[in-house]
């Protein structure tokens, strides 16, 4: 069978279009296609890969616990699902964990939860939800209507209601809309998808504000925030506001598909037996690769380190734009960083991920208007130098054709 690019097409649904690039090894930071060419990888999946590839502590993981047991229903529990639990209880606001296998499913336990919590407590009536313009939180129907792109929840029939959207950083549009209707306010605390855009403090803290008056829940979508990736474990701690629940995925099983939805013991108990649920939810191969990377990323040296990494990214990143000028700002927290295209380039942020590929570096895109960073985070120095310095060919070449 030859396997190649043009497979796809003829075999797979067309939501996607991928590169021709097919990889089909990867070590650290390092990946290599079919025909052996190596990639310098500061995407990392898309902000997944937060140890890299094949990370040791996370291959032992997967092999020891693939010998002991691979799946059992919620029937029963498991002690990888324990542990981990256990362990990102003991590091966050959380009391409770309930485990998903994406972060869109994780949201949808967060919406289903608050709309639960608020009926219980106060009557039908309290089901508002909202969220924010390019705000991004899943796929699924649900977590897609709350996302703030109508483009991506249109054209499929009735949206699930109540959910209205007003800009990030917008306070004093929250302040209009929110009411003791309101069940919920979901936010990003750096918005990923939407561009990287970090989120002002007072921002955060007035509407945490506006919640606690109106008795809403604040939910932090923290799929692509979570697990390092800005230099806390978790963003909302260095942003100083706790949310009422918290979601986690793509880092935190750093490749192996697994999300979570924390909150309070209060909150979590309206999700009584029986009120949700999910076959694949806290499978123990996925659990104890998630807890062998959540050891291995909660320690002062990877988020102390994220932070140095970090530095030396966006110094790189501002010694190319200053020779080439093809950014109007650089921007993001942690290694979650994004490089705004300046007038010229507008709209054609994928060029500089496309022609990355041409010269061995893979990035990604937030938007048409932002080139986004989502490197490992424990990415070498000499592996940050060598894939800058094949970025810098691949701007030298989206500046010469344009
Ligand atoms: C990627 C992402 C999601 C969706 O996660 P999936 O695992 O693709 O379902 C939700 N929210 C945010 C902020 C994300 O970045």
């Amino acid at each position: 069978m030859t396997v190649n690019r043009a497979l796809f097409d003829e075999v797979m649904v067309p939501n996607y279009s991928p590169s021709a690039v097919i990889p089909v090894r990867g070590q650290g930071s390092r990946v290599w296609d079919q025909s052996g060419r190596e990639f310098v990888d500061f995407a990392g999946g898309i902000a997944v890969n937060c140890l890299g590839h094949c990370h040791p502590a996370l291959v032992n993981a997967l092999k020891e616990q693939g010998e002991k047991i691979w799946h059992l229903s919620n029937v029963m529990t498991n002690e990888p699902a324990l542990r981990l639990a256990k362990k990102l209880v003991d590091a966050t606001f959380a009391d409770k964990v309930y485990f998903a296998n994406s972060g869109a499913e994780a949201n949808e336990a967060a919406l289903k939860l608050a709309r639960r919590w608020a009926l219980d407590n106060f009557g039908a009536h309290k089901s508002q939800i909202i969220a924010f313009n390019k705000g991004f939180h899943g796929r699924t129907f649900f977590t897609v209507t709350v996302g703030g792109q109508a483009a991506y929840s249109d054209g499929f029939g009735p949206k699930p209601g109540d959910v209205y959207h007003v800009d990030y950083n917008d306070l004093s549009a929250v302040e209009a809309l929110i009411s003791d209707n309101t069940c919920a306010v979901m936010m990003e605390p750096l918005q990923g998808e939407g561009g990287i855009v970090s989120p002002e403090a007072e921002f955060v803290k007035g509407v945490r504000e506006l919640c606690d008056k109106h008795n809403a829940l604040l939910i932090f979508d923290e799929v692509q925030t979570g697990v390092g990736r800005t230099g806390e474990l978790y963003a909302y701690q260095g942003v100083g506001v706790t949310p009422d629940i918290l979601t986690s995925a793509k880092a935190l099983g750093g490749g192996f598909p697994i999300g979570a939805m924390l909150t309070t013991t209060a909150i979590a108990q309206h999700l009584k037996v029986g009120t949700h649920g999910s076959t694949y939810g806290g499978n123990p191969l996925a659990c104890a690769v998630a807890e062998a990377a959540f050891d291995t990323v909660n320690t002062p040296e990877v988020l102390d380190g994220v932070k140095a990494k970090a530095e030396l990214f966006k110094s790189l990143l501002n010694d190319i734009n200053t020779k080439y000028n093809v950014f109007s700002e650089i921007r993001g927290k942690g290694l979650l960083i994004g490089a705004v295209v300046s007038d010229a380039y507008k709209g054609k942020a994928k060029d500089f991920l496309t022609t990355g590929i041409e010269e061995g570096v893979m990035s990604l895109v937030a938007g048409a208007d932002v080139v986004r960073f989502t490197p490992s985070l424990v990415i070498p120095e000499a592996d940050i130098r060598e894939g800058m310095a094949r970025f810098e060919k691949a701007v030298a070449k989206v500046v010469a054709a344009n």
